[in-house]
């Protein structure tokens, strides 16, 4: 059996956990509540074949500097995550990246799954990330796939996962 050990990255409060409920147990809520590091397991048929989704939440701040570069190591599937209201949180996206670079290298990186999102697409009114900055970033410059979703009304939800189980690379 395969396994896909995703990892979803980005700073606190954009919504990481929000899209993990989101999909998995298609709830949401308003309160925040700060994540340390949580681990769902579910699995799914991606073409005829059952692959075990491994679910790492994780805190997203700078407090536990090791957990993070461990959860870098472990994984084999990114999901990274900024809020398309605060900008900050796309430049954190940046640097993520490259710290994965750091650890699994060009090569590594450009052969696993990648999905970078830009959550609370339903704040439009609050927007601060132009779609087609990122678009630039994402898809031109890194080649990754891109996509804007809001975890609150479920928009793109279903599709980041879809996205990481299918560029998946199944044996
Ligand atoms: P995390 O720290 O990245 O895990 O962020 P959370 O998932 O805990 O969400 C932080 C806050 O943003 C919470 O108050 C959520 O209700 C809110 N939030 C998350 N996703 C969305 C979204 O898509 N739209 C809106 N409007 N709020 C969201
Ligand atoms: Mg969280």
């Amino acid at each position: 059996q395969y396994t896909q050990r995703l990892v979803v990255l980005g700073a606190a409060g954009v919504g990481k956990s929000a899209i993990v409920a989101q999909f998995l147990f298609e709830t949401f809520t308003e309160k925040y509540k700060k994540t340390v590091e949580e681990l769902y397991c579910t699995e799914y048929d991606v073409y005829e074949t059952k692959v075990r989704l491994d679910i790492l939440d994780t805190s997203g701040s700078f407090e536990f500097p090791a957990m993070r570069k461990l959860s870098i190591t472990n994984a084999n599937a990114y999901l990274l995550v900024y809020a398309i209201d605060n900008p900050q949180s796309f430049e954190e996206i940046k640097s993520i990246r490259q710290e994965i670079i750091d650890i699994r290298g060009e090569a590594g990186i450009a052969k696993l799954p990648v999905v970078v999102v830009g959550n609370k697409c339903d704040l439009e009114e609050k927007r601060q990330v132009p779609k087609e900055d990122a678009e630039l970033v994402v898809e031109l410059a890194w080649q990754h796939v891109f996509l804007e979703s809001s975890a609150k009304e479920r928009t793109n939800v279903v599709n980041i996962f879809k996205q990481l189980l299918h560029q998946a690379h199944i044996p």
